[in-house]
């Protein structure tokens, strides 16, 4: 693709990987969970607790929320990063929390192990750099009105700042379509996987809206080849201050991660080197 050039697939086919704990991104397939906004110490701990029971690998949450409106819940900012920053002390979980402002970067990357560039903020060049400086490796969402080859871009920005830990997460376009809140388009990970080496992952949550039809992309998406999914969990999700339609519960959760590791094992083992794919069928 033109103007790639650090984000592009080389010819020796190497893939990035990325070592956060004992988890490496792009080598073990990744359930990172957790709410949509840290709202108060007891959800939050309590989630995480609940994802790590599940079988989650990272805990995600908003402390900054970037909102439609400006009258609703914006995060706790500093207060939710020091929730967040307990709950991993509970926990074991690495961290995974949205930065929507530059100026907050090196101030998020005290209590973050990944940085998430939300969708909304997929093109802001200037937090873009800022994270290509921080340090720490970044989480960037598609943009939901962005094509790949814009998507990419952004990813170059962050590469060309000289941070290569860069994790792609597609989560649903704008279409004409109403019934689900965005399009998840899975075509982006085989896209993904022919143009370039960096690791991409797959947020179901976002991309229906809708908690009946999650279970159903999250296995889609394991068949398409994603790296992993990011999903979201409430303690209580009829109490969540933002998304609350698409937030597992705790017992959904673990039931579906049952699934989910089933599934991703079965594809990594068995599927793609068996009659099933290659066609051989009787
Ligand atoms: C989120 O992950 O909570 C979020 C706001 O996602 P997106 O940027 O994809 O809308
Ligand atoms: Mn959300």
């Amino acid at each position: 693709m033109q103007n790639l050039k650090l984000a592009e697939l080389g010819k020796d086919g190497k893939r990035t990987t990325i070592k956060i704990g004992d988890i490496v991104i792009g080598e073990d397939f990744v359930v990172i969970a957790g709410p949509c906004g840290v709202e108060s110490e007891e959800q939050t701990v309590n989630t995480a607790k609940a994802v790590r029971a599940g079988g989650g690998m990272m805990f995600r949450g908003g402390a900054y929320k970037p909102r439609t409106s400006p009258y609703d819940f914006q995060g706790l900012g500093l207060e939710g990063l020091k929730i967040l920053e307990k709950a991993k002390l509970k926990t074991g979980l690495p961290i995974v929390t949205e930065v929507i402002d530059p100026r907050d970067v090196s101030w998020v990357c005290e209590f973050a192990d990944i940085l998430q560039i939300g969708a909304r903020n997929m093109q802001n060049f200037s937090l873009l750099k800022e994270v290509g400086r921080a340090g720490k490796p970044v989480l960037l969402k598609r943009g939901m009105y962005s094509t790949l080859k814009e998507w990419l871009n952004c990813a170059e920005y962050i590469l060309a700042e000289g941070n290569m830990d860069v994790i792609l997460c597609e989560r649903g376009i704008r279409t004409f379509e109403t019934y689900t809140r965005n399009t998840l388009d899975l075509s982006m990970i085989p896209a993904i996987k022919e143009l370039s080496h960096l690791p991409v992952l797959v947020d179901p949550s976002h991309g229906t809206g809708k908690l009946s039809l999650i279970e159903k992309m999250s296995f889609a998406a394991i068949a398409a080849g994603a790296d992993g999914l990011l999903l979201e969990v409430h303690i209580n999700p009829c109490e969540a201050k933002s998304d609350a339609d698409q937030q597992f519960n705790p017992e959904q959760f673990a039931q579906l991660m049952k699934k989910i590791v089933k599934l991703q094992k079965f594809m990594q083992e068995k599927a793609f080197n068996s009659s099933i794919i290659s066609g051989d069928i009787k």
